[in-house]
């Protein structure tokens, strides 16, 4: 972002597009503060595109009279928050926390239920959009992807760093929601340049700044530094990503094992991952973390069943079934577990599911105390020979029957409730 003497560095308004000439602070045609310069702006075409407090953007949209109000959408009672909207966070409210803790921080805050049909709905919306920038959008999540804009100017006529303006444009104009874009040369430092000035962010980050500009971050802005590796390396003395850039691959390697090499590239700048389009799904599954570790089977029960009913109804969305129910979990000290089961036929429905899922639990629930817990199945194949009457058990014949008509209300009436951070937890069972 350092302007360089004597030569201009190219730039354009945000807001009106008008290009930039010199350096002053406002759009020189609309006054705008919102103007981006970058020496490399013009020679840069990977992007990474956020969209900003995605589920909670979507409800204020859809509820103006949320715009000022603390936002956070969520579980219920022993669920977790899943979005914050950025007044909540300046509360206090991170994602992934329990609601109590959350409403503890926030207590005046209006609590929505995920609406995960209306959110798959907007986020499909975007990617479509996406999709007409370029062929190369790589998802990552419901609302964030890598898009490659390389050889796409002819198409756009204007360079990526103004394509992927005008996008930003488009989608607050069309859809209401805003999106936060890096652009880089490579995917992690677009991931990161995403993430700098959010909400309704633009940063650049280019090659010739790009080990400069990592020098003195912590080493967790690497990708795949989670806890665990950052309380390693911390033992060690390494903090910063400038020290493991003044350290040999080979010796990283040696020390940290294959994500020495990793530490090693990136901590440098270097990482040659191409933007590819993912493969088809070959798993449904939904996972989620705890702020506390958990190690109480009649907790993690409940948060069974949640994740379950959203493996089910993404499973039901897309139309496929699955064969094997898969449960996942990791242990407080970082280890992986994961217990597979093969069903008699292919399943969609939340009920089979759950019970599977808990029936592998319940082996795993002997004290040890959890961090993570995920459920999702694999095999996948058409929905035409799933869940078919159980002639033994009429009982799971009967949930199957009272799924499938709840499932028909939830089409009908939509699943969304609202609920106030004061209602909250007053004796009401969260489903
Ligand atoms: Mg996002």
């Amino acid at each position: 972002m350092t302007p360089t003497p004597n030569t201009t560095t190219p730039g354009f308004c945000r807001d009106c597009l008008a290009e930039q000439k010199g350096e002053a602070r406002r759009c020189m045609a609309c006054g705008s503060p919102r103007l981006v310069r970058h020496k490399e702006l013009y020679d840069l075409t990977l992007a990474h595109i956020d969209c900003d407090a995605f589920y909670a953007a979507v409800e204020k949209r859809d509820n103006p009279e949320l715009a000022d109000k603390p936002v956070i959408i969520g579980g219920g009672k022993r669920g977790v928050v899943s979005t914050a909207c950025y007044i909540a966070r300046i509360h206090g409210v991170r994602s992934a926390m329990p609601m109590f803790k959350a409403l503890e921080a926030c207590p005046q805050a209006v609590v929505i239920r995920p609406d995960m049909d209306k959110y798959v709905k907007v986020g499909r919306e975007v990617r479509t959009m996406m999709q007409e920038l370029t062929p190369l959008v790589q998802p990552l999540s419901i609302d964030e992807a890598f898009l490659e804009l390389g050889g796409t100017q002819r198409l756009h006529h204007d360079p990526p760093a103004r394509t992927l303006a005008k996008f930003a444009r488009r989608v607050e104009k069309e859809i209401g929601i805003t999106v936060s874009v890096g652009l880089s040369y490579c995917k992690f430092l677009a991931k990161v340049a995403s993430d700098l000035q959010k909400p309704r962010g633009f940063s650049v980050i280019g090659r010739e700044e790009a080990v400069e500009f990592l020098a003195p971050r912590p080493v967790t802005t690497i990708w795949g530094v989670g806890k665990a590796l950052a309380a390693t390396l911390e033992a060690d003395g390494v903090r910063t990503i400038g020290q493991l850039q003044t350290m040999e691959e080979t010796d990283l390697m040696r020390r940290y094992g294959s994500i020495g090499q990793r530490l090693a590239r990136l901590s440098r700048g270097i990482d040659d991952r191409e933007v590819h389009l993912n493969d088809p799904a070959k798993s449904v599954s939904s996972e989620t973390t705890f702020f506390d570790d958990i190690s109480r089977y009649d907790e993690l029960v409940p948060i069974l069943r949640s994740l379950s009913e959203k493996v089910s109804w993404r499973l039901k969305k897309s139309g496929i079934a699955g064969n094997t129910v898969v449960l996942k979990m990791k242990t407080a000290d970082f280890r992986s577990r994961t217990r597979n089961r093969k069903l008699e036929d292919p399943t969609q429905l939340a009920d089979r599911i759950f019970r599977t899922g808990i029936e592998l639990l319940q082996k795993e629930t002997d004290g040890t105390k959890f961090r993570l817990i995920g459920i999702g199945v694999t095999d996948l194949c058409d929905p035409a020979r799933a869940d078919p009457p159980d002639l033994i058990d009429q009982q799971s014949t009967r949930r199957a029957a009272a799924e499938t008509a709840m499932d028909k209300l939830r089409e009908k009436f939509g699943k969304k409730t609202v609920e106030t951070g004061y209602t909250f937890g007053s004796g009401k069972r969260d489903g």
